[in-house]
């Protein structure tokens, strides 16, 4: 059971950032996870995890407590078309784990950043695709430490909406299922999704995806708002708002706080410009000081600028689909 005492958050985390934290485990079964689990528990020790940390800002300061990574959880076994995946298995792993074996529904998980894990509690989409379509099976260790299996497709609530947010549950492994295809095609549509994120300069500079998801009453993306809204470019000491993708901030040699901050200046913006209040889908983890959080947690009503939001709507069903 390896654990690190006094490790750097930030060496575990996408965004590159991250302070130290007083004990971190890194678990290799379901067993060990659960064995982990419990000792934790009995330590009375706060807790957090991180898949690959691609959807979540570390923050910087000092973590009392414990940290559990999901990198050794690793391996895919290949069952006719279903495919058992470890939780710290890269997407991209299972899309040519897929290719390899002739099998299609996973080409669009090609190049997506994260883990299986993460990306099952996310429930991430992209390019056609989302995890709920395929996962069939969830194993987890409860915050008990004991180990159950989730089947029920209600285990996914909807957009970036699953049960596993709420119930402390950490993904050990997933089921997926797939269906025979043909190998050129599938070849393709990863190559798509691999050259469509490189063209966006996705790779170019760390960052957690998009920062904000969308709102599908307001039915304009959350991009496409901070980009009307003049977002693209702004800065807070090293964190920069992409110019490519007014959703997406890199990190340029910035602190968790720079990111933060930059990212509330984006809401408010957005918010005095059109009258909505976006919810975050970066994740924040670890220690997050007072001031931050209060300022995380404000809740601001809806009052869209309908003349405005609509024109923008006008925008996008006027762009021609690619
Ligand atoms: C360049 C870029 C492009 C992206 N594009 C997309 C996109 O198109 N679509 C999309 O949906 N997302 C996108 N993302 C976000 C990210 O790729 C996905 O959300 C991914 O699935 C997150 O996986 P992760 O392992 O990095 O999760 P992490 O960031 O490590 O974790 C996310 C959350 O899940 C928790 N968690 C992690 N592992 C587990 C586990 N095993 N059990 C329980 N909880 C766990 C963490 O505590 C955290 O709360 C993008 C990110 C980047 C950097």
């Amino acid at each position: 059971m390896p654990t690190i005492k006094n490790a750097l958050l930030r060496d575990y985390a996408y965004y590159g950032t991250g302070g130290p934290c007083d004990v971190l485990y890194a678990p290799a079964s379901a067993a060990e996870l659960a064995a982990n689990v419990r000792e934790i528990k009995r330590l009375g020790l706060p807790v957090f995890v991180l898949g690959a940390g691609t959807n979540s800002l570390v923050m910087d300061e000092p973590f009392s407590g414990a940290f559990i990574v999901m990198r050794d959880l690793v391996g895919i076994e290949v069952r006719g078309t279903k495919l058992v995946v470890g939780a710290g298995v890269d997407n991209s792993e299972v899309a040519r784990t897929a290719l390899r074996h002739g099998l299609a529904g996973a080409a669009w998980m090609n190049r997506l950043p994260g883990q299986i894990g993460g990306t099952v509690r996310m429930n991430a989409r992209c390019y056609g695709g989302e995890i709920s379509e395929i996962a069939t099976k969830v194993t987890v260790v409860t915050a008990l430490g004991e180990i159950r299996e989730y089947s029920d497709p209600l285990m996914f609530r909807g957009y970036k909406d699953t049960v596993f947010m709420d119930n402390g549950d950490l993904i050990v492994s997933a089921e997926l299922l797939l269906e025979s295809g043909d190998p050129a095609a599938i070849a393709a549509a990863m190559k798509y999704c691999e050259t469509d994120r490189q063209s966006k300069k996705q790779f170019d500079f760390p960052s957690c995806g998009c920062v904000f998801k969308n709102d599908y009453d307001v039915s304009v993306p959350s991009g496409m708002l901070l980009s009307a809204a003049g977002a693209k470019g702004m800065k807070r000491g090293g964190a920069e708002v992409s110019p490519h993708h007014a959703n997406f901030v890199y990190n340029k040699g910035a602190t968790s706080r720079d990111i933060l901050e930059l990212t509330l200046a984006m809401r408010d913006l957005v918010y005095a410009e059109y009258g909505v209040w976006m919810s975050y889908e970066m994740e924040l983890l670890g220690t997050v000081p007072a001031d931050l959080a209060a300022l995380v947690s404000v809740k601001k009503p809806q009052q869209l600028d309908l003349e405005k939001i609509q024109a923008l709507r006008q925008r996008l069903s006027s762009r021609s689909p690619s």
